[in-house]
């Protein structure tokens, strides 16, 4: 099967009960036994649910892995791959990661004696240099956010396998669409469903996916005996968003490339951050692991002005002034001010992140009034 039919059937069977096409939700916390033990295959549903294991299969099916796991957050997924660490263990993780990601790691789990190390992963060089026996993890997000670096994780894997460390992706930004980690050689891939996957903007869900069945039996048990599931309705509402994944990228890529020429154009624009440009310093890798750009744009103003900025985002009104991305909508976000107002400002500097930035999800709207929009906003 190729992509785009993963994305409709990958996984999927035909319910046997009336032959529904999408598979019913489930909304149900137990099943009938007929003797101790003897059941249909589904107890409890913080274990198993039956909603929730097609959006598994689908979501195996379309990241060419064979397990896939679903959580009630993308944070959920991250905790469960943490879990199965014990104190002393090293991380080493991308510097340029999503806030959350970086909280949960720094705030929760080296209370539990976990020590990650944070690198600009653009050079692989920096995350050799970091390795010793104690490393047992490297948590790449590519591309990052919100600077849009491209990091190799073909190179990753090289040498998290000569080394025996598990190589992590969060996908999130690019979904299996445009690419695909574990074909890449990581073990573990990590979504926030939330974003493009559900891609309409009315669930919360996270995901794994993994390759290997002792990996898998691990990560399994975590997700039961920690117990951080989605329910079913969000469960059916992140298969349902899953179908048009292919249709959706496709649009959010083509107006991302033409919002991204414009901005670059712009003369007000000091610059544009999107890996489709040939000057972007990792375009190279980029075109080779990647199936097209993506549709997070970042740009800084000439003057890197504040209160500009902050004028922008207040004058758009297609884009709407939200964080998240990856649905339907465009939105835009002034990091400065919101995802990352708590990093001191001489901190948030150095890896790019200026007053004037803003951060673009490019939605699949007609591209002429995106483009108007933002004509009419930066002015
Ligand atoms: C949103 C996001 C997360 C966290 O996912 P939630 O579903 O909000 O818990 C993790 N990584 C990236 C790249 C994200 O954008």
């Amino acid at each position: 099967m190729k992509f785009n039919t993963k994305t409709i059937h990958g996984g999927q069977k035909i319910e046997k009960g009336y032959g529904a096409i999408m598979p019913p939700i489930y909304q149900t916390s137990t099943y009938a036994q007929k003797s101790p033990g003897k059941h249909q295959g589904y107890e409890y549903s913080r274990t198993h649910n039956p909603t929730r294991t097609a959006l598994e299969n689908s979501l195996a099916s379309i990241e060419n892995g064979k397990y896939g796991l679903a959580f009630g957050s993308g944070l959920a997924a991250i905790d469960a791959v943490l879990k199965l660490l014990s104190p002393g263990d090293e991380i080493i993780s991308t510097n340029d990661l999503y806030g959350g990601s970086y909280r949960l790691f720094t705030k929760i789990f080296e209370n539990y004696n976990l020590k990650f190390h944070f690198t600009d992963m653009q050079n692989p060089t920096n995350v050799e240099v970091l390795i010793n026996d104690n490393t047992k993890l490297i948590w790449v997000e590519t591309p990052t956010n919100p600077m849009m670096n491209i990091i190799d994780i073909k190179k990753l894997s090289e040498i998290s396998k000569k080394n025996n460390i598990l190589l992590a992706v969060d996908n999130t930004f690019a979904t299996p669409y445009l690419q695909q980690p574990l074909v890449l050689g990581a073990d573990i891939v990590m979504h926030s469903a939330t974003k493009y996957l559900a891609g309409h903007s009315d669930v919360v869900l996270g995901a794994l996916i993994v390759n290997d069945s002792y990996l898998s039996e691990r990560l399994y048990f975590i997700q039961n005996a920690s117990g951080a599931i989605c329910g079913p309705m969000d469960s059916f509402l992140t298969l349902r968003g899953i179908k048009t994944l292919h249709v959706r990228m496709q649009r959010h890529c083509e107006n991302a490339e033409q919002i991204a020429n414009y901005l670059d154009k712009h003369p007000k624009i000091e610059k544009v951050y999107w890996p489709g440009f040939n000057f972007h310093p990792n375009h190279d890798v980029s075109k080779q692991q990647m199936n097209g750009f993506g549709a997070m744009i970042s740009f800084t103003s000439k003057g890197n002005c504040y209160e500009s900025s902050i004028k922008i985002v207040e004058s758009l009104k297609i884009f709407t002034l939200a964080e998240s991305l990856g649905g339907v909508e465009s939105l835009a976000g002034h990091p400065a001010s919101m995802t990352h107002a708590s990093i001191p400002k001489e901190e948030r500097e150095k890896s790019g992140v200026i007053d004037s930035l803003i951060r673009l999800s490019v939605g699949i709207e007609d591209v002429e009034d995106l483009i108007n929009d933002l004509k009419e906003a930066i002015g």
